[in-house]
């Protein structure tokens, strides 16, 4: 079988310095804060081109740190895609918000700028939520239109994040969605782009006061910086907790996979973009292949695929018969968030999520990663290739 993902590539890439840097922290003690936190969120500015970069547990706690922060919750609504992982949705409810469910864009699967307008307006006019956020999502690793989405932020007054747990990396004439977004964030959960060895997330801002909120969120609200400031105090400040926060620290052993992993991490952006090429060079006449905003790089968190209508034969036929060839596929997402039992309570936006819906029944993706070879992606070519033209 061809790996969907192959991280053991990657890691035989990376070789004895990866190993060499987990040993040291195993060595040193220091498991939780340790220095290697402190150097990768640094590494991590820089990459992404943000002035702050917050490690945490997760890319969902990542979502959630931000929403706290600005201090939304119960009666307030997040505007977010439902064609996406539960995660993005998941952080409303986790602070006592409603997510708001928009359709999405049907070339590139990210929110529609219109769809936002028209949600934000239904939900004002109702009256019973206040619009506190957006959260746009980078789906399959593609930056979402964030000049429009931000430009319906600004005229509500709505603050932008962007989940870029697929997408962290991509960019839009050569900006990554920070440069439009409040907050930008990412999951290092193992598939993803930027994996780690377990589970970790990050939150880039843009403002010190709001970062250093974020670092006492991280930490049980303990009093940071701007907390102390100014205040004497008869006993160490350091168990003075000044807000309710949460426990979302990164292990320090995987900020040092997560360096060694960034040092590639743009080489491997390039290799994933060649691979795509190969794939819509081979089947852009047979299929639908994914298309990248205008100015867009795609990171290629998947590689996503819409068959034409074929008679007698369709999307849930394809996965089984490549998978008896060797070629695995996923759907992603099968089931769109709205439509699951837990989330079907919140409002959608006027009119329904038709693209949404349509999509959902539609799509398989395909092997990705920046080291599959050309013989086996021709293997996979090829079996696509005689799914839709035999009969
Ligand atoms: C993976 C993912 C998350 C959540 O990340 P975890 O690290 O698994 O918590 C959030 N949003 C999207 C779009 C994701 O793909």
């Amino acid at each position: 079988m061809i790996p969907f993902i192959d991280l053991q590539a990657q890691r035989k890439r990376l070789g004895q310095p990866l190993e060499d840097a987990i040993l040291k922290v195993v060595r040193s003690g220091a498991y939780i804060m340790g220095p290697e936190i402190a150097e990768f969120e640094r590494q991590l500015c820089e990459f992404g081109q943000a002035p702050f970069a917050l490690s945490c547990g997760s890319g969902t706690e990542a979502l959630v740190l931000p929403l706290m922060a600005w201090g939304i919750g119960p009666g307030d609504a997040v505007f977010c895609p439902s064609f996406t992982f539960a995660a993005t949705a998941e952080a409303m409810p986790l602070v006592g918000a409603s997510p708001v469910f928009v359709d999405i864009d049907p070339e590139t699967y990210n929110l529609d700028p219109e769809s936002l307008q028209a949600a934000i307006e239904a939900v004002k006019r109702e009256g019973k939520l206040t619009p506190r956020a957006v959260i746009a999502v980078d789906l399959f690793g593609g930056p979402a239109d964030y000049p429009a989405i931000a430009r319906v932020c600004a005229k509500h007054g709505l603050k932008l994040i962007a989940d870029s747990a697929q997408g962290f990396g991509c960019t839009l004439d050569g900006r990554h969605p920070i440069a439009w977004a409040d907050v930008a964030t990412t999951s290092f959960f193992p598939a993803k782009p930027l994996g780690c060895y377990g589970d970790g997330g990050a939150v880039l801002s843009k403002d010190a006061r709001f970062h250093d909120l974020l670092v006492s969120l991280r930490v049980h609200g303990q009093a940071v910086k701007s907390d102390i400031e100014g205040r004497t105090f008869d006993h160490d400040p350091k168990y003075l907790n000044v807000r309710i926060g949460m426990n979302s620290r990164m292990d320090t052993i995987q900020a040092a996979v997560l360096i060694e992993k960034l040092k590639i991490f743009a080489d491997e952006i390039a290799a994933r973009n060649r691979v795509a090429d190969r794939y819509a060079a081979g089947l852009s006449d047979l299929v639908k292949t994914p298309t990248v905003l205008e100015g867009g790089v795609s990171v290629w968190a998947q590689y996503t695929i819409e068959l034409p209508d074929l008679p007698g034969k369709g999307r849930d036929d394809l996965g089984p018969q490549l998978r008896d060839q060797g070629v695995p596929t996923a759907v992603y997402y099968p089931i769109p968030i709205h439509k699951q039992g837990v989330y079907s309570v919140y409002p959608t936006a006027p009119g329904g999520l038709p693209v949404t819906e349509a999509k959902a029944g539609r799509v398989i993706s395909l092997p990705m990663h920046p080291y599959l070879g050309a013989d086996d992606q021709d293997q996979i070519i090829a079996a696509i290739c005689a799914f839709v033209k035999t009969n």
